[in-house]
């Protein structure tokens, strides 16, 4: 069968393909997406979207719930029909891609449904349909949920974040496996709904790629919300019991549960991809690319297929320089020293650049600090659900923010004020003289710098605080 000639062949149009693809073809180029599943990918119908859109609900909930003691009282009775309805009819509509799939070829693209591999540097074949790539090739597959071998899991039926997303009934009981974002996201929305739920992390803390006071903040908040953390412990032998499912974590502790959640992180997507054919070492899970994404000639990758970080934020990111080399631009390498980071808990887990213990490790010269946001202004006049931290990570020598964790109400919203001192290299001296809103929470990283009237300070005064004012 001869191969159509395109400019550029797409193989994924998830997040990051559906963007790219509309660029490419709303700039004239001969463009043709192929897709497994649905034309927008994980963000639109499983995974942002549908999970800000419960943890919205989620915290409706436990808003009225602080009502208590502050402005009254107020009853609540938690009713999952609403959230999974709006997941249906709202996020997903129903989890069909037809409207998707209109945009992108009025656009001008060319969409085909199948399962897309490379059958050289720069051929793709779909069913029984060829293209030939004449600028280029863009893979964009995403990432799967890894499935840790733990004996007796591949026996029951146990869910991903597709199940606890499309859910329509919640169980009584819910044990997640894996404390990390989205393990914790669920875990909360799911509580906050009723269900009896567990968390086993098999590191010392939840959230265990972020600073160890995030996650501290996180389980004291799970814990008091009736959410048992079962940190530093590997579930070790997983049982179906009728309609139960029991997990060992070994030295005698077993756990019983109604649903069983697989949260234990995701690794790319390249079954079947054929990257052999394009020369494409595949060996180390995630493809490896150049700072203009490139993963061999002619060809690019985008997206969490890169393991450059899974966020929607990260993906466009990359996605817009592959547009700009593909439409012959000058193209900025890529740069991941300021990824920012979310965790949509309550409190809410902001984060960007490096730990302070990744940074010593890297033998940075380093000073830190560390503010409780119930300590600050505006966490204290803020009151229940005030709980968090602000950290700061400074190069000493090159006298820069290089990472910065806010903890608390609204931390991801604190996080783009971080975000732009650690991306723009804003110096020290500049962050700790700045005007900061008083009271705000972005306004304690303001006093963790130490920049408020010393007096005032000492209003709140907390023994554990340190800031860099010294
Ligand atoms: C529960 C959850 C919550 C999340 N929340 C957030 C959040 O709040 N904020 C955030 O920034 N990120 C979040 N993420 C991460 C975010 O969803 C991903 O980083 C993002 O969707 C990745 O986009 P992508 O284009 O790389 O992959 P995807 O959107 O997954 O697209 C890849 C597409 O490729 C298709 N495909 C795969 N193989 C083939 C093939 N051989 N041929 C054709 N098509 C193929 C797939 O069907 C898929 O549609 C969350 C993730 C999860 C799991």
């Amino acid at each position: 069968m001869t191969a159509e000639n395109m400019d550029v062949v797409l193989l994924g149009v998830g997040t990051c393909g559906e963007d790219l693809g509309l660029r490419l073809a709303g700039e004239g180029l001969n463009v043709v997406g192929i897709e497994a599943e649905l034309l927008g990918g994980e963000c639109a119908y499983w995974a942002c979207i549908p999970t800000k859109m419960m943890i919205r609900a989620a915290d409706l909930i436990q808003e009225a719930r602080r009502v208590e003691g502050v402005a009254g009282h107020a009853d609540v009775t938690p009713d999952w029909t609403p959230v999974s309805k709006r997941i249906r009819e709202e996020a997903s509509g129903g989890w069909d891609d037809s409207v998707a799939v209109s945009r992108f070829e009025e656009a001008g693209g060319r969409f085909v449904r199948g399962r897309g591999r490379l059958t050289g540097p720069s051929t793709v074949a779909v069913g029984d349909q060829r293209f030939t790539a004449t600028r280029g090739i863009v893979i964009a597959t995403g990432s799967k949920p890894v499935i840790p071998p733990i004996p007796g899991l591949d026996e029951i039926e146990y869910w991903t974040t597709h199940d606890a997303i499309k859910a329509e009934q919640l169980p009584a009981s819910l044990i997640v496996l894996g404390g990390g974002a989205a393990g914790c996201e669920i875990a909360q929305v799911y509580s906050r709904f009723g269900v009896d739920v567990s968390v086993v992390e098999a590191r010392d803390h939840l959230l265990p790629s972020e600073e160890p006071e995030a996650g501290e903040a996180v389980t004291a908040a799970f814990k008091a919300e009736g959410i048992a953390v079962h940190a530093g412990v590997r579930a070790e032998q997983i049982d179906g019991r009728g309609r139960s499912i029991a997990v060992s974590l070994g030295e005698g502790t077993e756990l019983v549960t109604d649903r069983l959640l697989v949260a234990t992180g995701r690794t790319a997507n390249v079954d079947g991809l054929g990257l052999d054919a394009a020369g494409i070492d595949g060996s180390g899970g995630f493809l490896e690319v150049d700072d203009h994404l490139r993963v061999a000639d002619g060809i690019w990758a985008i997206g969490d297929v890169t393991g450059r970080g899974n966020f929607t934020h990260v993906a466009l990111y990359q996605a817009s320089i592959v547009a700009a080399e593909l439409l012959g631009e000058d193209a900025p390498p890529a740069r991941y020293d300021a990824v920012p980071r979310v965790t949509f808990t309550d409190p809410e887990v902001g984060a960007v650049g490096v730990s302070e213990a990744d940074a010593r490790a890297a033998g940075i010269d380093v000073a830190s600090a560390v503010k409780s946001v119930p300590a600050t202004f505006k966490g204290w006049l803020h009151g229940p659900g005030n709980e968090g931290v602000v950290k700061l990570v400074v190069d000493r020598d090159a006298g820069v923010l290089i990472g910065a964790t806010s903890v608390g109400p609204r931390g991801s919203e604190v996080l783009g004020l971080l975000s732009a001192a650690v991306h723009a290299k804003v110096p020290i001296s500049e962050l700790r003289s700045m005007i900061y809103a008083f009271p705000t929470f972005h306004g304690g990283v303001g006093e963790a710098f130490g920049a408020y009237a010393r007096g005032l300070q000492q209003v709140l005064d907390p023994e554990r605080d340190q800031s860099l004012m010294a």
